[in-house]
């Protein structure tokens, strides 16, 4: 399991403002970036109470999402990921580790139907301040092949959490 953070050769890298330059957009894609080269919680999981692996053959993704729920089984206690993944993924992932800690798997579930909301284009969505970081995969809308690079993760916690 390599923990390399460089890109592959042909990942065309986080959605950029073709022809649009707004400072805004360069931010979140920077969010995004910055996730990607300095990846939270990522590696393994001792004790982890499920994981979950998917791919996406479009980008050639794989991510393995590992959830260790708290004592009481009612929320999360520690998310981490592996895999080898496009910057949209390796940032999603990134994100979704640090914001998933202490809620409950139905408050993941609404969590992650937001977020795809938001790659799907959905302005509600885009106002959406509990998204928080996610807020930065708003661009991915424009590039509907590239939703499930963001989405993935979420799924695999899903996945992960029975849901
Ligand atoms: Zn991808």
């Amino acid at each position: 399991m390599s923990s390399s953070a460089m890109p592959a050769p042909s990942d065309p890298g986080p959605p950029g403002p073709p022809g649009r330059s707004a400072a805004g957009e360069a931010l979140f894609q920077e969010r995004i970036l910055a996730h990607y080269r300095h990846p939270r919680n990522r590696g393994p999981l001792a004790g982890a109470s499920r994981s979950a692996e998917l791919s996406n053959p479009l980008c050639g993704d794989i991510v393995r999402v590992h959830v260790a729920l708290a004592d009481d089984g009612r929320t999360v206690r520690e998310a981490r990921f592996e895999g080898d993944a496009c910057s949209l993924t390796v940032a999603s992932a990134s994100m979704m580790t640090e914001l998933v800690v202490g809620r409950t798997p139905a408050e993941v579930a609404d969590l992650a139907r937001r977020f795809a909301a938001l790659v799907a284009g959905d302005a509600d969505a885009a106002r959406d301040d509990s998204l928080g970081e996610l807020l930065a995969f708003q661009g991915v809308a424009r590039l509907p092949a590239r939703r499930r690079c963001a989405t993935m993760p979420w799924e695999a916690l899903a996945r992960a959490l029975g849901a």
